[in-house]
């Protein structure tokens, strides 16, 4: 019997037990109630420049209809998606988040004496996932920090990492921390080597800031192990609202209709997504400004002496080295919030959102400062 009195650790199944939930990085609440409006927040890759109006627009027009349930389907953003995207709607899956997705794959498809396999430095959730089955993480090592990628994905070592027992196998393109891609060819290379009885989930939460718009989606139709999950959380700036996606097989989707409560997108975040994706002029002004102020960070940290990390997302993974825990330190103190990176056994590294000018301005100059 533990302190709780019941012991409901031991009562958990055998996955539960001893997980440790996702770490969202610092208290943010905490530090806004600490710090004020003037906090800026580079910790958790949100957008700065802010969602479609016409998506706030279909917040607004919600407000009447609060006490309805959502479209269990959601029928209109998945008709909207499918046409945008040049799949069918059964090949659609709506979800709280991708988060919620990606840890739903591991429940579904892996269990007690199944292996799940995903890179070093891979997302996070990934490991959460496969815990949470009750299945066990086969870690493949990542590209070394010397590669064109570095610490990105090994396909190579991952394919090599896939045994008998494994079931899912978790990739992301660009991955998050790393900011690091691969390209489709070598996707199509990879996915050659695995048995379509394992599921290939390619988590495409960045796709929209990719240069030439390469996404697994063309693999589709020659893949139906392969799942792409999408997120509207990150590139059309409505993470408030959890509303992520999954495009795969058919059959694929029918069965992970089967545990999806019917609910799980609500309706503001359904009306306000279908509202995001028709609006392509703001999305183009968005990752332009990202483009142009991801550059201009990553030149300027590169030019003070830190190593960072080639990025096709709205963030970098910056080595400030043995100093790391001063300068993360002497940032909070100065109210600026980026994300420590000792859970991903990256100690000697920050990851930083890419802000708007001003935040990125203040954050350099509060470098500077500490330098
Ligand atoms: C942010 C992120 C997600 C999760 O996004 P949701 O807000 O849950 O849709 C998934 N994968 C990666 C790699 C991410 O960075």
């Amino acid at each position: 019997m533990t302190s709780d009195g019941v012991g409901f650790e031991a009562l958990a199944q055998p996955g539960i037990r001893g997980l440790r939930a996702y770490d969202p990085g610092h208290d943010l609440v905490a530090w806004r109630r600490r710090v004020g409006p003037g906090l800026i927040e580079l910790g958790s890759n949100e957008n700065p420049w802010g969602p479609s109006a016409a998506a706030r627009d279909a917040v607004l027009d919600c407000l009447h209809s609060l006490h309805r349930y959502p479209d269990p389907l959601g029928g209109d953003l998945k008709r909207a998606l499918a046409a945008k995207l040049g799949v069918e709607v059964p090949q659609l899956l709506l979800g709280n988040g991708s988060h919620e997705l990606l840890m739903q794959v591991g429940q579904v498809f892996a269990g007690a004496g199944d292996e799940i396999v995903a890179s070093e430095f891979g997302f996070a959730v990934y490991a959460l996932a496969a815990q949470a089955a009750g299945a066990t993480l086969v870690r493949a090592p990542a590209l070394p920090r010397s590669h064109a990628m570095p610490r990105g994905h090994d396909l190579d070592a991952l394919a090599d990492a896939i045994t008998p027992r494994t079931r899912v196998v978790y990739l992301a393109n660009p991955n998050n921390p790393t900011g690091t891609w691969f390209a489709i060819d070598a996707l199509a290379a990879f996915l050659a080597r695995v048995p379509d009885t394992v599921i290939v989930v390619v988590d495409e939460a960045y796709a929209e800031f990719v240069d030439d718009g390469a996404t697994a989606l063309s693999l589709l139709p020659s893949h139906p192990n392969l799942v792409v999950t999408r997120t509207f959380s990150k590139a059309h700036a409505l993470a408030g609202l959890r509303v992520g996606y999954a495009v795969a097989h058919p059959g694929w989707v029918a069965v992970m209709e089967r545990v999806r409560e019917s609910f799980n997108v609500n309706l503001v975040g359904l009306a306000a997504a279908e509202a995001a994706l028709a609006d392509d002029a703001h999305m183009r002004w968005a990752l332009a400004r990202n483009a142009e102020e991801r550059a201009k960070l990553s030149e300027a940290l590169s030019s003070r002496g830190w190593f960072v990390h080639p990025s096709m997302t709205n963030f970098l993974l910056v080595e400030f080295g043995a100093d790391t825990p001063m300068f993360e330190a002497g940032l909070l103190e100065r109210g600026l919030v980026l994300r420590p990176m000792g859970g991903y056994g990256l100690p000697q590294c920050l990851r930083i959102t890419v802000g708007d000018r001003d935040e990125n301005r203040r954050l350099l100059a509060a470098l500077d400062e500490m330098r």
